[in-house]
């Protein structure tokens, strides 16, 4: 299964990947997750990324395209793949069917995780990650153990003015891709709305 996951900052596209790749037994491919290991281990790369990041705003095209291509050209995703975060632009999108096209393959589904954006800036602010397994939490909404919260830790970017920027960008350059995909017949939407446990069964069905 060739996938994407599409929706806004906070929609839930991350912690509903980590839950959805082992079953489907595809590799998890978050461009925000490549992104950050770049900017933590210094690459030039990384370098470039971080100011555009720690804004809110988009990584140039020039800088994702090439990151997330030669990803999924690895061994690993010849039979499929989860892409969490990529496409988020027109060009990104274009240049994903261009190459898919020449590897002589084809998306199997494209899902839209739908979130209103009264509901994203509570649910970004009160994002906290593990870096010691990566698992996702929310302090009010999906409370962490209380043995890990001493070391849980929020992105650079989940404060309140990235956020915002983040959510213009989504509405300014990924909102507008969705069309794209439903011209093809391959989008599904989901209600992002409801506990992870709601989502996951949702998007279960979804791509039954
Ligand atoms: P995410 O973890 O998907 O929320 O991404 C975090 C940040 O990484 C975004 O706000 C962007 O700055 C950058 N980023 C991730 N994926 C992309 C992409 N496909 N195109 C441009 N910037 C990206």
């Amino acid at each position: 299964m060739r996938m994407i996951l599409i929706g806004p900052p906070g929609a839930g596209k991350g912690t509903q990947a980590a839950r959805l790749v082992d079953a489907l037994a595809i590799p998890h491919i978050s461009s925000g997750d490549m992104l950050r290991a770049a900017v933590a281990e210094g690459t030039a790369l990384g370098v470039e990324a971080d100011g555009y990041m720690k804004q809110g705003l988009l990584v140039p095209d020039a800088v994702v395209i090439g990151m997330v291509i030669e990803r999924i050209g690895k061994a690993d995703c010849a039979h499929g793949f989860m892409l969490d975060g990529f496409p988020r632009t027109a060009p990104q999108a274009a240049a994903l069917d261009e190459a898919l096209s020449v590897a002589g393959v084809s998306l199997d589904a494209v899902v839209l995780i739908e979130v209103d954006d009264s509901l994203i800036v509570e649910r970004i602010c009160g994002r906290r990650s593990d870096p010691a397994t990566g698992a996702i939490y929310h302090l009010r909404f999906n409370p962490p153990p209380a043995d890990v919260v001493d070391r849980l830790v929020q992105r650079k970017d989940d404060t309140e003015a990235a956020c915002v920027a983040r959510l213009e960008k989504y509405h300014a350059e990924t909102a507008p891709i969705v069309p794209f995909y439903e011209a093809k017949g391959i989008l599904r939407r989901v209600d992002g709305v409801g506990s992870p446990d709601e989502v996951t069964g949702r998007l279960k069905s979804a791509l039954a």
